[in-house]
């Protein structure tokens, strides 16, 4: 049986972090969806156009990786996909609680589905979406935490945020 799983995040926007439990996802899995995961109440930095194009261009076309979103449950997205498993990356010891809790009510919500953890890459212990967002907004450089492309549109959002653009 093929092994797909989904990795659902926020992704706003994709940082070598993410990269890196996508690329060691694969070892594990078939099939990968990433699912930029969204409230349509709550504005991110980039739209959810903007995350998916990034992080389509960032992955390539490598036929095993889909990229989503989605902003319902998101057990019955994994369950209408057809996967089994809901891939989650862990950081510091304060993701834990917050993943351990989710992990717990989407496995009551539908038990045919797993999470399953990845151990972030050394390298990516302090990287985050909102760590990058707050130092990239405020001037500094985040070179080497997120690819390229994605520092050059950090880079022109928030020179137009600022005006500046
Ligand atoms: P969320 O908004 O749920 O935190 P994110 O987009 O920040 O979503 O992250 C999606 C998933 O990727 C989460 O499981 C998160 O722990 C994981 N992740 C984010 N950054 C890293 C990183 N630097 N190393 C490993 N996993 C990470």
């Amino acid at each position: 049986m093929e092994r797909l799983a989904v990795y659902p995040g926020s992704f706003d926007p994709i940082t070598n972090g993410h990269l890196d439990i996508i690329k060691r996802g694969l070892r594990s899995f078939d099939r990968l969806i990433i699912l930029v995961a969204y409230n349509p109440n709550k504005s991110g930095l980039f739209s959810v156009n903007e995350r998916m194009e990034m992080i389509r261009q960032v992955v390539g076309d490598d036929p095993r990786i889909r990229v989503d979103s989605f902003s319902g449950l998101l057990v019955n997205y994994v369950r209408d996909a057809g996967a089994q498993v809901i891939l989650r990356g862990l950081r510091a010891l304060s993701d834990f609680e917050y993943e351990f809790q989710m992990a717990l009510i989407n496995r009551r919500l539908n038990r045919d589905i797993e999470t399953v953890f990845l151990m972030t890459g050394y390298k990516w212990f302090y990287t985050s979406s909102n760590l990058i967002k707050e130092a990239a907004g405020h001037g500094g450089s985040v070179r080497g935490l997120v690819p390229e492309i994605v520092l050059q549109k950090l880079q022109a959002k928030y020179s137009t945020l600022s005006g500046k653009g």
